[in-house]
């Protein structure tokens, strides 16, 4: 994991489903995906979050912790969907960074995201590591974290 996957509102662009797919070129399996190089290397913030605030956009803060307003109604709804959904918290991602520092949050995530079979990155949308378990998800396009 590239400390460049890391996004300003915490998000692990590694996890997502839009970076995830787009490495395996998942659109030639038939699903129609968007693909996403992650926020920081795309350079114009998030697909899934749409606008970002003024801050983010005029690149203000690498981070949010960074921000007088943190953690905003915004992010704390975003950090309540993906606890949620997701199971990863912005918001602790963020202050865990800002108490701990960058090296020791990507070490802890690489060893939390790790598939146990393979050693690749799980996704966050669907649980599922894709090298091992792509075919979960082309037998249910909305599987999730155990759903059938
Ligand atoms: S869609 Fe958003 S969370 Fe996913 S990789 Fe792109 S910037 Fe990151
Ligand atoms: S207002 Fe602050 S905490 Fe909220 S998204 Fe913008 S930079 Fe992040
Ligand atoms: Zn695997």
């Amino acid at each position: 994991m590239d400390e460049l996957l890391i996004a300003p509102c915490g998000m692990i662009c590694a996890l997502c489903i839009a970076y995830q797919g787009r490495l395996i070129d998942i659109n030639k399996q038939g699903f129609h995906r968007k693909y996403c190089e992650g926020c920081i290397p795309r350079g114009e913030g998030c697909l899934h979050m749409g606008d970002t605030c003024d801050k983010l956009k005029n690149k203000l803060v690498r981070f949010c912790y960074e921000c007088g307003d943190f953690p905003c109604k915004r992010l704390r709804s975003l950090d309540k969907r993906y606890r949620t959904k997701y199971r990863m918290s912005m918001i602790d991602n963020l202050r865990f960074i800002d108490e701990n520092g960058i090296d020791a949050f990507l070490e802890k995530e690489n060893a939390e995201w790790a598939c146990p079979d393979c050693g690749a990155t799980i996704c966050c949308h669907n649980g599922l590591c894709l090298k091992c378990g792509l075919d979960k998800l082309l037998s249910n396009r909305k599987y999730r974290w155990g759903e059938e």
